[in-house]
């Protein structure tokens, strides 16, 4: 039946009622008038506002940008759902310019902000300025690391054809290179992407060659890949001591909005706890009759097990069935998301890969792209996006504009939340032993990656600056040390490594982000954040739903620190991460018991 399912595409007539409709144009100029009189309404007085006139100005902003918000969501929408459509692409380049321009039209904003916050820090604790006073914080903490505005438009203009192009030249290399690959005893000729996908075939004769092609391939040109490196974290550490960051971290740790002790404690908790995951990895290899896991096994499909395929309709089911087992209007804004027909689920020609959850402020609600397929991972994804969703649909509600910018370390709350949701139902539902391992070994697979392999990315990249810092030269053999180094702190004895894999840090297309340094330590945060939180749920029962909603309803108005103390966590209290850690653990002695 499943190829006879209707199509599953979202509705966006609630934002526009079609591409070519002259109320878009209408929209687009209204922006232009109104930035045109915020900025000479503005401009060089900022600083000179008092709080009654400040709290208007922010006031004025934010309803501004929750009306241009609506065009910039629907242009953007349309092209993720219809890449190759010429008149999605003219609406979707004008509609980035026109964000691009308004940007710089209102950067003098934030500058002005700043320096009226260091001028009058006293102005944070007005009472009349009470909804923004985090966001206040935040602002005066980066004030100090503020350039001059020439300074500022220097550093934009020279990274867009500095720093910036070697992320393109990274993701050009990965995109124009063909891999053969043996699939199946078969030799294929495969694009990155194709090739990459094999990386977890049930076939571990595919896996191996699909992972020594392409890891061999990338090591060739390791020197290409370490002068992009070096020369992106090079400009990284001079940048920040010209910002006088006190760490190549500190602008990172100001983003996510928490402290170095916290990441920190959490590091070592993970290290400390790395044996449990090779418990789990040893395991693992005895359930796939291996004397021990290759790198290509750690995120292998276990052999021999029921593939389950589910119709949109059945994930839809099991993801609201979820939700309403821990609480029936908790799982209100995943049951309008279906309703209102915000998601949009099919792959389709010219649609882009993976998937999203895209908020829409003035809908008090989202929209989700997901690629359904009908595996089980496809209902986790649905399970993850609604999460945020949820996350949305709170947040909107309680907050204004400028405090639902969450940080990626809280961002992540409800939708692994809600995945745990999930795990929970299907655990509860399923008859067979093969299944309890087929869905335990997949969560503890995820969960392994996330929280244990980027916690070594992690390492890496402090790894690397210190050695910067110490005066090294970063050549590949020196990197890929870096690599290696850490990634054994993790798996230990537990995998034995290809040659090629020191080469695995090529890949990562965070590492040549632009100004994107430590993008890493967030997911470990969050993975183990809403581990504890589940804990607490599973202890409270019930007197934790409200809990929740309150966390999630928070947004961005209070830090992570106060989030946690919503739910009744210390996240500040070194021994905190272990309380997730133990959920990880509980998950590898269910999985010991059906072994
Ligand atoms: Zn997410």
């Amino acid at each position: 039946m499943t190829n006879k399912e209707q199509e599953i595409t979202w509705d966006l007539t609630a934002l526009y009622p079609s591409i070519n409709d002259p109320s878009i144009e209408k929209a687009i100029n209204e922006t232009k008038t109104f930035a045109d009189a915020f900025e000479k309404a503005y401009r060089g007085k900022i600083s000179t506002l008092d709080p009654t006139k400040l709290l208007q100005c922010l006031r004025e902003l934010e309803s501004f940008y929750v009306k241009t918000g609506d065009f910039s969501l629907f242009a953007s929408l349309s092209f993720s759902a219809n890449m190759t459509l010429p008149e999605v692409q003219a609406l979707y380049d004008r509609v980035s310019k026109l964000e691009a321009q308004l940007g710089k039209q209102l950067a003098f904003f934030s500058l002005e902000l700043g320096a009226l916050v260091k001028a009058k820090p006293e102005v944070i604790a007005e009472p009349v300025l009470a909804n923004y006073r985090h966001m206040l914080e935040l602002v005066q903490r980066r004030v100090p690391h503020q350039l001059t505005e020439v300074e500022e438009q220097l550093v934009i203009e020279k990274d867009q054809f500095g720093v910036q192009a070697w992320e393109e030249l990274q993701s050009k290399w990965l995109n124009t290179r063909m891999f053969e690959v043996m699939v199946l005893g078969e030799k294929k000729t495969l694009n990155y992407g194709e090739a990459n996908g094999l990386l977890s075939h049930p076939d571990r004769a595919t896996r191996e060659s699909a992972n020594r092609v392409i890891y061999g391939s990338l090591g060739k040109d390791g020197e290409i890949f370490s002068s992009a490196l070096r020369s992106i974290c090079n400009d990284w550490v001079t940048i920040s001591q010209r910002r006088k960051y006190a760490s190549p971290m500190e602008s990172s740790l100001m983003n996510n909005d928490t402290k170095e002790a916290i990441v920190e404690n959490l590091l070592h908790a993970i290290e400390e706890k790395a044996g449990s995951y090779q418990r789990y990895l040893k395991l693992k290899a005895n359930l796939m009759g291996l004397p021990i896991l290759g790198n290509h096994d750690i995120v292998a499909p276990l052999p021999d097990m029921p593939e389950r395929k589910f119709t949109f309709a059945e994930a839809q089911n099991l993801v609201i069935r979820a939700y309403s087992r821990f609480d029936s209007e908790y799982a209100n804004a995943v049951k309008e998301m279906f309703a209102k027909r915000r998601i949009d689920a099919n792959p389709r020609f010219g649609k882009r890969n993976g998937a999203f959850c895209a908020s829409w402020y003035r809908g008090k609600s989202a929209f989700i792209l997901e690629n359904f397929n009908g595996t089980l991972n496809d209902v986790y994804t649905l399970a993850h996006e609604l999460g945020h969703a949820t996350h949305d649909y709170y947040m909107s509600r309680s907050q204004t504009l400028m405090n639902t910018s969450v940080p990626s370390t809280v961002a992540e709350t409800a939708s692994i939340f809600g995945e745990l949701l999930l795990t929970d139902l299907l655990l509860s539902e399923t008859k067979t032993d093969k299944e309890q391992k087929t869905i335990l070994s997949m969560v503890l697979d995820e969960a392994g990656m996330t929280a244990f392999q980027v916690t070594a990315r992690v390492w890496f990249e402090q790894a690397l600056y210190k050695s910067i810092q110490q005066g090294k030269y970063l050549d590949y053999e020196t990197i890929c040390s870096h690599w290696t180094k850490a990634r054994d702190r993790i798996y230990g004895d537990a995998v034995t490594w290809f040659p090629e894999m020191e080469a695995e840090w090529t890949m990562k297309p965070h590492y040549y982000m632009a100004n994107y340094r430590f993008y890493n330590y967030p997911y470990v945060y969050a993975q183990m954040f809403v581990y504890t939180l589940y804990e607490r749920y599973l202890e409270e029962g019930k007197a934790f739903v409200p809990k929740l909603v309150k966390a999630l309803s928070a947004g961005s108005s209070v830090s992570p620190v106060e989030i946690g103390k919503i739910v009744g966590l210390n996240v500040a209290d070194p021994t905190f991460w272990m309380g997730g850690l133990k959920v990880f653990e509980r998950f590898i002695v269910n999985l010991e018991k059906v072994v």
